[in-house]
């Protein structure tokens, strides 16, 4: 018999990547005693009644030396309509947030009629599933539990959560059923980093280009439209080779009098889809004008980084500036987090800036928050400002898990529909507390009907 020792690590420290291990079950069958000894009895909060509403949900783990995140599907439970309905949409949340889900069975009480949806939705979900029969305190009752096997979900696992027997074999089982690596890693994504450089006519990007392949110390040969112009071109900067794309479109300019426009934009678009970060060229002498605003549009819309470069800064003295720094304020309010530099493409002035921004807004692009981490910030933030009472009705987050990376996209699983203010809220506050320079980040509010 092994008592798990599980040393908690703190959130910040937690593994970012950490698998997630969902722990799903009725009321009362055992699910934060099992809860409080896989994390090592240090946080969850055991109540002698059911359907006991707990803040956290989500904890971090280590058993023998490997991270996970366990989630407490117990807690999200405020306003339960119907036993089986409630456990049932515990599991519809578990398989889409975990990696592999704790399915929790009172073996002295065994499989009732509310248990079978959960049954049902596990064996749907294709996601591995590992059965405890809780409660077998003592070998007497451990024949109990065998009478699982017929749910279809595998072996069930004889455990008593509350003396220890047993939850050491859970353990193993549990992380034979996480996968060894998070399912998906967009750090690697092979190849070199690849940039659109894009803006309207004549703000200076075949300049800042010209620049940029001169930093490289490759000869280019500019005689452009004798050959075939590669569409893209490699260029080697702060030791390492990005991809520009579209490179041709930019330095043979489609100047055909009529449609010019509509070339323009199509070609920018398929440029921004192709690449991962764009830099958005505006002049800086100019206003800020509305084709500026439409191309930053499409790159929020297409959920790529994004540097700006203010170019011809040469001609920006201190009235311009003043007004530029108005229209900062007032334009691009909507891409704030987007690192921002000012250049003079025509003498190679700050061109050196380009390449930190760059990797900046890809390090944000690509930031991966813990599913513990995660919660237990939404679980500050939801205390310290709760959503506003709407029609005599509080919406209340009662989880969230970060889905994808490049860009960061969220999913929050809810109690009813947001505000649109406070998801701009919960926007601006994961800002705050991660960074996420130089990427939009995309929430999707799941409310429970
Ligand atoms: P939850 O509602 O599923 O989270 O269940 P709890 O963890 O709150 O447990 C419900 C009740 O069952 C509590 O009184 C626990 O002490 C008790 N309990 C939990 N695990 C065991 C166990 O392994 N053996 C026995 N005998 N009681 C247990
Ligand atoms: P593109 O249409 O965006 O590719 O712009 P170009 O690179 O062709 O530049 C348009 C015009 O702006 C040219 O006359 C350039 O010489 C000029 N230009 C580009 N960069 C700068 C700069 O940093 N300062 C100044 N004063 N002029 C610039």
């Amino acid at each position: 018999m092994s008592t798990p020792e599980t040393p908690r690590t703190p959130a910040s420290e937690a593994e970012p990547n950490a698998p997630v291990l969902a722990v799903v079950g009725r009321p009362n069958v055992g699910k934060s005693t099992l809860v409080n000894r896989i994390i090592g009895r240090r946080e969850a909060v055991v109540e002698d009644k059911p359907g006991v509403t707990r803040d956290r949900v989500s904890y971090d783990a280590v058993w023998n030396g490997r991270a996970f995140t366990v989630v407490d599907t117990g807690g999200w439970d405020p306003d339960a309509r119907g036993l089986a309905k409630s456990i049932a949409a515990q599991a519809e949340i578990a398989v889409q947030v975990a990696d592999a889900v704790l399915f929790v069975v009172d073996a002295g009480v065994g499989i009732t009629d509310s248990d079978e949806a959960v049954v049902r939705i596990l064996r749907k979900s294709g996601k591995p599933v590992v059965l405890a029969a809780n409660k077998v305190d003592d070998q007497r009752t451990e024949a109990e539990a065998y009478g699982l096997w017929h749910l279809g979900l595998g072996e069930p696992i004889p455990v008593s959560a509350l003396h220890g027997r047993g939850s050491g074999d859970l353990l193993d089982a549990c992380l034979a059923a996480l996968p060894e690596t998070p399912p998906e890693s967009f750090t690697e994504l092979g190849g070199p980093r690849r940039i659109a450089i894009v803006g309207r006519p004549n703000v200076g990007k075949s300049s800042l280009l010209n620049q940029l392949a001169q930093e490289d110390r490759v000869v280019v040969d500019d005689a452009s439209g004798t050959t075939v112009d590669p569409v893209d071109e490699l260029i080697q900067l702060g030791g390492r080779e990005w991809r520009f794309i579209d490179t041709a479109g930019i330095r043979k300019r489609v100047k055909t009098a009529s449609g010019h426009e509509y070339y323009a934009s199509l070609r920018t678009e398929t440029a921004i889809e192709r690449a991962e970060v764009a830099v958005l060229v505006i002049d800086g002498s100019q206003s800020v004008s509305e084709q500026d605003m439409r191309i930053i549009q499409t790159i929020r819309e297409s959920g790529r980084a994004l540097v700006i470069a203010f170019n011809k800064w040469d001609l920006v003295d201190d009235e311009r500036r003043y007004y530029l720094d108005r229209e900062i304020e007032r334009d691009l309010v909507q891409v704030q987090w987007a690192p921002r530099i000012n250049v003079t493409a025509r003498t190679g002035w700050h061109i050196d800036r380009l390449v930190p921004a760059l990797e900046r807004a890809l390090e944000g692009w690509e930031t991966r928050i813990g599913t513990g981490q995660l919660n237990s910030f939404l679980g500050r933030l939801v205390a310290e400002h709760p959503h506003p009472v709407r029609s005599g009705k509080q919406p209340k987050v009662l989880f969230g898990t970060q889905a994808a990376t490049a860009p960061p996209t969220f999913v929050l699983f809810t109690s009813g529909k947001l505000d649109a203010g406070y998801e701009r809220f919960i926007e601006r506050r994961l800002r705050e507390e991660f960074g996420f320079v130089g990427t939009p980040i995309s929430l999707e509010v799941r409310p429970r009907e």
